[in-house]
């Protein structure tokens, strides 16, 4: 067995016990000079920079798990599936790449992915496949550059192919439909140095990193009172006093009043926050008994749409990692039709989907299906933040600090990765960075105070 085999197993074991109980000291846990809300990617990355510059956090968690929209699980399949975030993407130097290199995950490059391409329950033909390509440099080449309108806006007239080209690039990469489209988003993005499908999990390295820190599970933040000196963060178990707090809660969160301020938010900042409501993507995931129906590892899954729009259509990744299962998106409108619907409707419609294309065996070969929950989840309400057309410089002026204290971070404020794990990660380690020189910069680690953390001595800081 392999040194990187091993530190792997640690890692995840980690990942594991840490939903349970913070373990490891690095930080005191009460009175502690920071309060961060939510441990997915951005509060883990804020606690680590935090702690790594000698300040005390707490992190408040209200699910019984940490990694938010980062979540392997193995309990629907038998071995690791991301119900949310799979896809590791974003600039050189990203520091989850590094952290999953060095604990020895399986980094698969997804760079120049194939593609299989049906039209009418056959394979496309190549004036068929040249079309759809037409089509997507087309409409590519009409967003980008282009001012913050919406995409749909800018579309070609007449273009066959069109609704298809869309899908991928509408519902189900940015979470909405292209009427939806901020084109102030899709022209934001940065480059992606790095673009990983991950087979233990994207999800079980962002709890990985997280495994050690001083976050309270089970406990869900109500209000952020900032009327005094310093912030008070009322929660369902207590308040907890700290000099500062950086909230990373989803903005369908915020929308939905799930988190509260006192005073209120400044009304532009309030607003600000509904002009980047959530998009959704929907993973439904099927898993077959092993049969390939002549499709390949790692490939994109595509049919030609009916031409309206947004499309009522279901695309697919097959065998990821090497794994059993094609995974559908669907997103948009038509997403959130279908979580609505329900598990059971959605896996019927996405199977019916992949039937259509590789035959009626697919309905002998398949084992089961799971639809991911995010839309109705409470603690996001939608997968992932999309500005309204016209607004994407939203997303900065809703990130402003309070009065110095209360700051924001996560994917909704990254002002290159936006909705990407990676964006997360660096929006919360760059805020704690702006938070721990309002504290007055980094201290030196050995003023931390070193006590073993339970639960119990967590839930004391709760007073
Ligand atoms: C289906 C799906 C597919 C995706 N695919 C990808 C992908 O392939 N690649 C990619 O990079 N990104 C992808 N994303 C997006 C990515 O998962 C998110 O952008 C990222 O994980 C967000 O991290 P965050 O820390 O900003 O927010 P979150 O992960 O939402 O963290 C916020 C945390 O706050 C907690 N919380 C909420 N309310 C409270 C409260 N009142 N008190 C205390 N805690 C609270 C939540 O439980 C959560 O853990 C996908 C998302 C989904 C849903």
């Amino acid at each position: 067995m392999s040194r990187a085999r091993l530190d792997r197993r640690a890692f995840l074991a980690m990942a594991a016990a840490s939903a349970a109980l913070p373990g490891a000291s690095r930080a005191a846990p009460t009175n502690p000079e920071v309060v961060v809300i939510g441990a997915g990617a951005a509060g883990i990355a804020a606690a680590r920079r935090l702690i790594a510059d000698g300040r005390s956090v707490l992190v408040i968690e209200a699910a019984d798990r940490i990694g938010g929209r980062a979540y392997t699980e193995s309990e629907t399949f038998g071995f690791p599936y991301d119900q949310g975030a799979a896809w590791l993407q974003g600039p050189e130097g990203l520091p989850l790449v590094e952290a999953a290199r060095a604990a020895g995950f399986t980094l698969v490059d997804h760079d120049d992915a194939g593609e299989a391409f049906f039209v009418g329950g056959r394979r496309a033909t190549d004036a068929e496949w040249a079309q759809y390509g037409l089509a997507n440099d087309r409409i590519e080449a009409a967003l980008y550059g282009a001012p913050d309108v919406s995409a749909a806006s800018r579309l070609p007239d007449n273009l066959p192919m069109s609704a298809t080209a869309q899908s991928w690039m509408g519902p189900m990469d940015f979470g909405v439909d292209f009427a939806d489209l901020s084109l102030g988003d899709v022209n934001a993005y940065g480059s992606y140095a790095y673009n990983y499908l991950i087979r233990e999990g994207l999800g079980a390295l962002v709890a990985g990193l997280g495994a050690g820190l001083p976050i309270l599970t089970g406990v869900a933040a109500r209000r952020v009172d900032w009327s005094g000196p310093g912030v008070r963060v009322e929660t369902d178990r207590g308040a907890i006093s700290a000099e500062a707090c950086i909230v990373t809660v989803s903005t369908g969160v915020l929308a939905a009043g799930g988190l509260r301020f006192s005073p209120d938010l400044p009304v532009e900042q309030a607003e600000a926050i509904h002009d980047v409501p959530m998009g959704l993507l929907l993973k439904i995931a099927l898993q077959f008994d092993g049969e390939r129906f002549g499709l390949k590892e790692n490939d994109f899954l595509t049919y030609a749409a009916p031409e309206e729009v947004p499309a009522r259509a279901a695309y697919f990744l097959t065998w990821p990692t090497g794994s059993d299962l094609a995974v559908g998106f669907a997103g948009g409108a038509f997403g959130w039709e279908l979580s609505r619907a329900g598990e059971a409707e959605a896996v019927d419609f996405a199977l019916g989907e992949f039937a259509g294309m590789v035959g009626s065996s697919a309905r002998r070969r398949f084992v089961k299906g799971s639809m991911s929950g995010w839309a109705e989840n409470p603690l996001t309400l939608g997968a992932y933040s999309a500005a309204r057309p016209g607004r994407h410089a939203a997303r900065g002026a809703m990130g402003r600090p309070l009065a110095g204290r209360v700051f924001f971070a996560g994917e909704a404020l990254s002002a290159r990765y936006p909705a990407l794990v990676s964006g997360a990660w660096l929006s919360g380690r760059e805020t704690a960075g702006t938070v721990v020189a309002a504290l007055g910069g980094p201290r030196a680690c050995g003023s931390c105070d070193a006590r073993a953390m339970t639960r119990e001595s967590l839930l004391e800081a709760l007073k």
